[in-house]
């Protein structure tokens, strides 16, 4: 295990040692709480649906994003060998931070270069397949989405073909250790709504690439379209309600609100039968003003039926509607988070270790997996 420095005596001396988890753990919330300085240049990524205005980084072996905000007690800042977080002088933990991916150098024949076509999130291969949604730009639009911005912006290309998706897979694979990929896609207002696309990009990566493929859809009209998706040989799938609050669901996303919670249930529940408990999740977004009673009463019912919550705090977007908002403290999230962990391992059918593929096997957007070893369960980090 790394020897950390993690604090200073009256007298200025260093107190030298591992962290133990529960700073650990305290540590990875807050800084998804109140953001990162950076005093040096790390990997980021900017608008989008994912991980967005993010630093991108390991904190004692566990894989995090961190808003970047320029008003954070933390800063994280070079030293000989890798990085370290400090607060007020001290030194909290160890960092290490992703290098520019050597597979964003690299174009297709045509000339798009790689990085418009898939994006390295530490060391998951993640791609928009389809950059518009039906929702986006009207009435309907979810309001911390950010999937027009980056094309607005032209840091990406407006449909990923499975051809093209594969060939970078190969590339982030052989260059850069990408273990998986998540593939999303905006929604169309097919009998689908896009799933099949999405999942034809998947089945290419996997069979050129051979990684475990997570892909997201919202909840087809026909459930039998799931079938099909599993029959292309998906591992893992995300169909995300976002939050199981119908108010706030009906204020932040109208388009999902009308789909209803109750269609993501009944969607859950045949994607379990397909992919097997734990491959299935959903994201449940904290701090958009949500009833925490009824989001861990949601996260208990989506375990039962073996669909993994993966709790996360919102991460405001820039450009997004949402974009003025700030995430959730840590005092809010961290007892969310300890209740939804306690009824898992109470139940004993998933942890953070059981997706193959996509968000749920990643981590870094929540501080889920943080908080598994203060409760003795589920990995360790690094792992
Ligand atoms: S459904 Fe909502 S979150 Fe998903 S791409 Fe469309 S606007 Fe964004």
């Amino acid at each position: 295990m790394t020897v950390t420095t993690i604090g200073a005596r009256a007298d200025g001396s260093a107190i030298a040692g591992p962290p133990p988890a529960a700073d650990v753990s305290a540590l990875i919330l807050d800084l998804q709480a109140q953001g990162l300085r950076l005093e040096t240049q790390v990997e980021r990524r900017t608008g989008g649906a994912g991980p967005t205005d993010s630093g991108m980084l390991w904190v004692e072996g566990f894989q995090i994003t961190a808003p970047v905000m320029p008003s954070s007690p933390y800063v994280l800042e070079s030293e000989d060998e890798g990085y370290g977080i400090y607060r007020d002088g001290v030194r909290l933990a160890t960092a290490a931070a992703e290098r520019r991916p050597r597979f964003y150098d690299r174009q297709t024949a045509d000339g798009i270069p790689y990085w418009q076509i898939a994006l390295l999130h530490l060391d998951s291969l993640a791609s928009t397949v389809v950059q518009h949604c039906t929702y986006w730009g009207n009435d309907d639009q979810c309001q911390f989405c950010g999937i027009g911005v980056s094309l607005d912006s032209g840091r990406t290309i407006a449909r990923k073909t499975p051809e093209q998706l594969a060939e970078v897979a190969i590339a982030a694979r052989d260059l850069d250790g990408a273990v998986d990929a998540t593939l999303t896609t905006g929604s169309t207002r097919g009998v689908d709504r896009g799933a099949l696309y999405v999942a034809r990009c998947g089945q290419a990566v996997k069979e050129a690439a051979g990684l475990p493929v997570e892909v997201q859809f919202e909840p087809p009209y026909d459930l039998d379209v799931i079938d099909e998706v599993g029959a292309m040989g998906i591992d893992s799938v995300g169909i995300h309600v976002e939050t199981f609050d119908p108010a706030v669901l009906a204020r932040v996303a109208p388009g999902k609100a009308r789909t209803g919670i109750e269609s993501y249930f009944a969607a859950w529940e045949r994607a379990v039968a397909v992919f097997g408990e734990g491959q299935v999740s959903t994201y449940v977004i904290l701090g958009m003003g949500e009833d925490p009673e009824l989001t861990i009463e949601g996260c208990k019912r989506a375990v039962d039926m073996g669909v993994y919550p993966f709790v996360v705090p919102l991460r405001p977007v820039a450009g997004s509607l949402m974009a003025d908002w700030k995430p959730p403290t840590s005092a809010y999230t961290t007892p969310i988070y300890r209740r939804v962990l306690a009824y898992m391992t109470e139940r004993g059918t998933m942890n953070s270790t059981t997706a193959k593929a996509g968000c749920a096997r990643c981590q870094a957007c929540s501080g889920m997996s943080s908080m598994e070893p203060v409760l003795q369960i589920g990995r360790r980090p690094g792992a």
